[in-house]
């Protein structure tokens, strides 16, 4: 459902030059594709997203959150309602509690990843460094249970704060959620905001930690395409034990392109947008990738990206 004239008043009265009407989501996600989002709206307290969720769901328009889109695809025609994005007003990171050898640090759901791994190599923290290349937001790595080979958000969460959409914060211990790979799974249909994670993390060698980040950088950076806007791994690694890129690449598929989407010829789990991608030639070239691997391995490759709009 597009605004109506009174949703649009009742924005900018309440928002002013933090809502952004038939905004390209092109410069909301890392791939640089998406069409119009009907508004962005950024909210800077909790009683600001309390009143923008209360007004979405009286008046039945749709609402979702994104972070810095890096793990999004927006297709074409854009998102019909309102785009939520919490990096202005929720992105604080401090230490809360201490016992033994345990030091909880909270995060704003809007800070980066990037600045929690830091603050924690800062404060001699560990646990944090697998994420250390993982561009996005917490709430963005929370939702998708973000990580590596080494290690995942469900590792190193002790708990979340999230809003629900009945207008309560409710704070959920690890030990209630249910994390999986690349998945944070709710019982409800309509998802909740995170607004906060709390992160448990171990005192250590500063010099140590400073060095194992330098090395897990290093052999990041030799992996990943450097420089073409994407979204990381494209598709989970399927429970088979081979890796989705090894499969890609096997597949021979390694450069394939459809318009200016193409398949990193550095990591076959990565498509690049060269230039000129719509979100339809991403699209397509996925079909292309998954008819290709099950047709030679019998297997389902899921998208890890998350497809959005319409
Ligand atoms: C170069 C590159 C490398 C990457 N490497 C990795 C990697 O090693 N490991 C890995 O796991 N991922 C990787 N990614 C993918 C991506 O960076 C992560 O998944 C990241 O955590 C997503 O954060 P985001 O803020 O961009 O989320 P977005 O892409 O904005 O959103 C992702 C999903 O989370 C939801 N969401 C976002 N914020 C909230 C919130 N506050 N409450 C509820 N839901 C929310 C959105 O609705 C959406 O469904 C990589 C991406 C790139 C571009």
């Amino acid at each position: 459902m597009a605004l109506s004239v009174l949703d649009k008043r009742w924005l900018l009265e309440q928002f002013q030059d933090r809502v952004q009407f038939d905004e390209p989501m092109s410069r909301h996600t890392s791939f640089k594709v998406g069409g119009p989002a009907d508004a962005v709206v950024s909210p800077e307290s909790i009683l600001e997203l309390a009143s923008l969720v209360h007004y979405c769901r009286r008046n039945g328009l749709p609402y979702l959150v994104v972070g810095d889109g890096t793990n999004i695809i927006v297709r074409d025609q854009g998102i019909r309602g309102v785009v939520i994005v919490l990096t202005i007003g929720f992105n604080g990171i401090d230490r809360v509690e201490e016992k033994d050898d345990e030091v909880i640090i909270r995060s704003m759901a809007g800070a980066r990843t990037r600045s929690l791994c830091r603050y924690a190599i800062r404060h001699a923290l560990k646990g944090m460094n697998f994420a250390l290349g993982i561009p996005g937001t917490i709430g963005g790595a929370i939702a998708g249970n973000a990580g590596t080979t080494q290690s995942s958000m469900a590792e190193v969460v002790d708990a979340i704060e999230v809003f629900e959409p009945s207008g309560n914060v409710v704070r959920y211990l690890k030990k209630n959620l249910c994390f999986s790979y690349r998945r944070l799974s709710w019982k409800t249909a309509e998802l909740p905001i995170i607004l906060t994670g709390y992160f448990k993390l171990h005192p250590t060698d500063a010099t140590q930690l400073k060095k194992e980040a330098s090395e897990i950088m290093k052999r990041r950076l030799a992996k990943q395409p450097a420089g073409s806007p994407c979204a990381g791994c494209f598709f989970k690694n399927p429970s088979s034990g081979v890796s989705a890129g090894e499969l890609i690449d096997r597949a021979g598929l390694k450069g394939e392109s459809v318009g200016g989407a193409q398949v990193s010829s550095k990591h076959a789990n990565f498509i690049v947008n060269t230039g000129s991608a719509t979100a339809e030639d991403i699209l397509l070239l996925m079909e292309r990738i998954e008819k290709n691997v099950f047709r030679i391995f019998g297997l389902h490759l899921e998208p890890e990206v998350k497809i959005l709009g319409y």
